[in-house]
């Protein structure tokens, strides 16, 4: 989530509550991994985020509330990889977003966030990110009341660089099939 980024903090509360009650109430999909040979193969440009265990997917682009991204329930503690390759942009803690990180695709894609991390990324600025790569684990740090990933994808030229948040659920529907 990134409310907070443009003054939403406010309305987090409230929001992180449907959150739960679609995870409560929602269908559970079981990700069994899949592609070549590491279980990290990929389908096309990217892989699903989150490799092991079961997920449910929250609240998506917009949800009435300006919401930037794509919230995916998880477990706490569960790894989190980078779905493309790119560069670490911003590795920073935020009231709202907790621990996030960003990853430019510096161009060629499009920049990908990801918040509530339990801890703060190990990456450094500017490291390079391979696909498949893992960039932290999942938690609810910030504004978040359950665990989970909350996941933007951004237009170019990027993340708060003049890009757009765009719907991230069709790329990673398309990955989880990986
Ligand atoms: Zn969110």
């Amino acid at each position: 989530m990134t409310y907070g980024f443009r003054g939403r903090g406010l309305r987090y509360a409230a929001a992180a509550l449907s959150v739960v009650a679609i995870g409560a109430a929602g269908s559970t999909t079981a990700y069994g991994g899949g592609g070549v040979g590491t279980g990290n193969g990929g389908n096309g440009d990217g892989v699903f985020p989150l490799p092991k265990g079961k997920y449910t997917y929250g609240d998506g682009l917009g949800a009435g509330r300006g919401h930037e991204g794509q919230d995916i329930l998880t477990k706490c503690g569960k790894p989190i990889v980078s779905a493309q390759q790119g560069r670490v942009q911003t590795n920073k803690f935020q009231s709202a977003a907790g621990n996030y990180i960003v990853i430019d695709g510096k161009g060629k894609d499009k920049d990908l966030m990801y918040a509530h991390m339990k801890k703060p990324s190990k990456l450094k600025v500017g490291e390079k990110v391979s696909m498949g790569e893992e960039i932290g684990k999942v938690g609810d740090t910030g504004d978040a009341t359950a665990c989970h990933l909350h996941f933007e994808m951004w237009s170019n030229p990027g993340w708060y660089e003049g890009g757009h948040p765009v719907d991230p659920k069709p790329s990673l529907k398309q990955w989880a099939k990986g």
